[in-house]
């Protein structure tokens, strides 16, 4: 089973399959004819670490940047939330200016691969999964025609891909396994997809779900772990990664407070009282309205 994702540009043509140690021949930089051309026409999906790594370096609250830099979109076809970056009308991504890109040392994964797409292939009986890559050849990329080479490797390590791949593989992870699955997974109920798009991507509601005292009664965390997961949001980020793994998958690695089932339903108990009373009531009002028409 293999499945591709996280694709910088929309592209029909048959990828030539490379590894790590293949050499490609490209180059971008300032002086190519199509500076900036790529950022124009810009498709972007964003991964979590994108989101932290952009947010911080503009100032903003996530909320505030999914509000003013995001569109949200359907990665399958069970409504798994996904982020795409804004474009203006014509398509380009807001962050790009005659001298470049403004947020270039924050840029996301996609700007790095770029022209570089990779390909995750999880075989069926295999613990792990392993990465192909191919090369992007589009028209208007100058980049193909200039003298430089190296191999992926050296243009992983260039670019700073190196980096983010280390924090996206984990939640990469997440959407390879549940195509994996197929329809054993099936489809997530909205709860769960609701806590997916806040665990991936909006840091600071997450934070609140974490520290609030339904989460803290339901699961038995060390309060030294709360102090991080309160202050530093790639640890927030790598919990997140480990809470959905459990709600999706059933991957136990978060302790649960053992008395948390009873304890909710001691909470709840008054209020599923008074909707069984209510319904009662309204039945008993029924039957009257009958016995009145007889
Ligand atoms: S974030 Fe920067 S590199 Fe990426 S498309 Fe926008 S301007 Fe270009
Ligand atoms: S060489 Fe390719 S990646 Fe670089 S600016 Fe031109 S179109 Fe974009």
């Amino acid at each position: 089973m293999s499945e591709k994702f996280d694709l910088p540009h929309e592209s029909d043509m048959v990828p030539q399959k490379l590894e790590l140690g293949s050499t490609i021949k490209f180059h971008c930089h300032k002086g190519v004819s199509c500076f900036n051309a790529c950022c124009k026409q810009a498709d972007l999906t964003l991964t979590p670490y994108d989101v932290i790594r952009l947010k911080d370096s503009l100032g903003m609250s996530s909320a505030e940047f999914l509000k003013a830099h995001t569109v949200p979109y359907q990665m399958d076809q069970h409504g798994v939330p996904g982020l795409k970056m804004r474009t203006d009308d014509t398509g380009a991504c807001l962050f790009v200016t005659d001298e470049g890109c403004s947020v270039y040392a924050n840029r996301p994964t996609a700007c790095r691969y770029y022209p570089l797409g990779h390909m995750a292939m999880k075989h069926k009986d295999a613990d792990s999964d392993e990465t192909h890559y191919f090369l992007i050849q589009e028209d208007h990329c100058k980049g193909h025609e200039e003298p430089k080479e190296q191999t992926i490797n050296e243009y992983r390590k260039e670019l700073g891909i190196v980096d983010y791949d280390g924090y996206n593989k984990e939640w990469l992870q997440i959407l390879l396994k549940k195509k994996s699955a197929g329809p054993t997974v099936g489809q997530p109920p909205e709860s769960s997809l609701q806590l997916f798009f806040m665990a991936s991507y909006d840091m600071d509601r997450f934070r609140r779900f974490v520290m609030s005292e339904q989460f803290r009664n339901t699961y038995d965390i060390e309060e030294s772990s709360y102090e991080v997961l309160a202050k530093e949001d790639i640890a927030l980020m790598q919990f997140g990664v480990r809470l959905m793994k459990q709600v999706f998958f059933g991957e136990r690695t978060i302790a649960e407070n053992k008395d948390a089932w009873e304890k909710r339903v001691e909470q709840r108990q008054p209020l599923w009282d008074m909707q069984r009373e209510a319904e009662i009531a309204r039945k008993q009002q029924e039957e009257d309205e009958k016995y009145k028409a007889d």
